[in-house]
């Protein structure tokens, strides 16, 4: 170990090693780091990275699905600059603020349904403790207290803290900690990849909601809630399915007398190519939760938001009968202005327009890479695109990803799916630049 001097700036040059002698990586084998350098970013601009030997990267992945419109986004530091000037933080037990105040009126009118009140906490997986605590307490001051299990679709990611894992089956992530999690029944996925031979999308997603019904039917008594990703099942690897699995979701949520908890924390905000994923079925969840993008990717913030119905349940003279769960930095002032001029990008720039026509110039370019012959499953939905690749890599992820960084992208590959889900400012010569390289990429591996 060597002593530094806290006070110096750190030279660029000396970031990896220091970064490597104290601080633990997320997600990452550290070991791995003595043959994969870390990349020592120094600033960033639109969709690029820089890093401290002058090399630049596109961030095709939008630094883990939360940024929407570009580092250092103009608009958004002068929102944060002006917040800073006025009052950064304060409890939100006893006390509110403006920018609170204001975004949840906002996203009550952005949000499907009547989604009245909002929840804040900072990360993703919070949002989740939240709704699923939310959901079984609901059912308990309802005199319901067997309600108290959960279920997800297979395949599904929620999080990493306890009870998001607990509703989460990405075995990579879950298997070891089996032992400290809830049983949660995982009901079969409607990702169209699962589809029999010529069987279409909507009906393979119509199987898998009869599925559904029939595991809700025998289980609903005990049954709390139904969590699950709208659309696109991201960390699995981008499984995406027909909405009409959320529309037939919602109605047996509605019979059997279950909630239903969208976890859009990665699909709102318009990655799905509509405002929210649940937009596209035409339906409402009982629990709405966002974060990743929420802020521009700027701050930690997350929020659950909730019927009048399940908000009234808690509203009474009992304190035992109020939600008593508490995150230091929720509603953090400086986060929520973030989310507000966010939210004003979006109002401003017609964004989920511009995405469309977008995506249709990044589908154009892309014909040759889904005809590429180790391509297979091609997809797109909204602002995401992947497919598999057949390799004979055994660590493909890594290799790709350090391939990528030749080629200035920023990949980052969930096994052996290679998916883009660029900021929303990307533009057409970025996007030829991320096509042609990845193309690149396939030719050398
Ligand atoms: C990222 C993610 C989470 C967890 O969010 P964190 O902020 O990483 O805790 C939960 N659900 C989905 C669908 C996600 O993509």
């Amino acid at each position: 170990m060597t002593k530094t001097n806290l006070n110096t700036p750190i030279a660029p040059s000396h970031l990896q090693q220091r970064s490597l002698e104290t601080v633990w990586h997320p997600c990452t084998q550290m070991k791995q780091h003595e043959a994969y350098p870390l990349i020592p970013v120094t600033s960033g601009k639109g969709v690029w990275l820089h890093d401290a030997d002058g090399n630049c990267y596109l961030d095709a992945i939008s630094s883990w699905w939360v940024n929407l419109f570009g580092h250092s986004n103009a608009y958004i530091n002068a929102a944060i600059r002006d917040q800073l000037e006025k009052i950064e933080h304060v409890m939100l037990a006893g006390f509110t603020h403006e920018p609170v105040v204001a975004l949840s009126e906002r996203l009550r009118n952005m949000a499907p349904g009547t989604l009245g009140h909002c929840f804040y906490a900072s990360d993703g997986a919070s949002a989740i403790e939240i709704a699923l605590k939310m959901s079984f307490h609901y059912w308990l001051l309802c005199g319901q207290p067997q309600k108290n299990r959960f279920i997800s679709l297979q395949n599904d990611y929620h999080g990493e803290t306890l009870g998001a894992l607990s509703v989460t089956d990405v075995a990579i992530f879950k298997q070891t900690y089996a032992p400290l999690l809830r049983q949660c029944t995982h009901v079969p996925t409607p990702d169209w990849r699962y589809a029999e031979p010529g069987e279409s999308a909507h009906d393979y997603a119509i199987r898998a909601a009869a599925a559904l019904e029939q595991h809700v039917a025998e289980n609903y008594e005990q049954i709390a809630a139904l969590i699950l990703e709208p659309l696109v099942q991201g960390a699995t690897g981008m499984g995406m399915y027909h909405p009409i699995y959320l529309q037939r979701a919602r109605e047996i949520c509605h019979q059997y007398q279950i909630h239903m908890i969208a976890d859009e924390i990665a699909v709102g905000f318009g990655r799905t190519g509509t405002l929210f994923a649940c937009n596209q079925a035409d339906i409402a969840p009982d629990f709405l939760c966002l974060s990743k993008g929420l802020s521009g990717g700027y701050l930690p913030l997350s929020v659950v938001m909730t019927t009048d119905t399940i908000y009234q349940a808690f509203y009474d003279d009992k304190i035992a009968h109020a939600f008593l769960h508490s995150h230091s930095h929720s509603g953090n002032a400086l986060a929520c202005r973030a989310a507000l001029a966010t939210l004003d990008i979006f109002e401003q720039n017609q964004i989920i327009d511009a995405n469309k026509i977008k995506a249709a110039y990044l589908n154009k370019i892309a014909t040759a890479l889904a005809a590429h012959p180790k391509v297979i499953n091609f997809r797109n939905c909204g602002m995401i695109w992947a497919f598999e690749v057949e390799t004979e890599e055994a660590d493909f992820a890594a290799t790709c990803f350090q391939a990528g960084l030749k080629q200035q992208l920023l990949l980052r590959p969930l096994g052996r799916t290679i998916y883009f889900m660029p900021p929303y400012i990307i533009n057409e010569q970025e996007m030829d630049l991320l096509v042609n390289g990845t193309l690149q990429i396939l030719d050398t591996l």
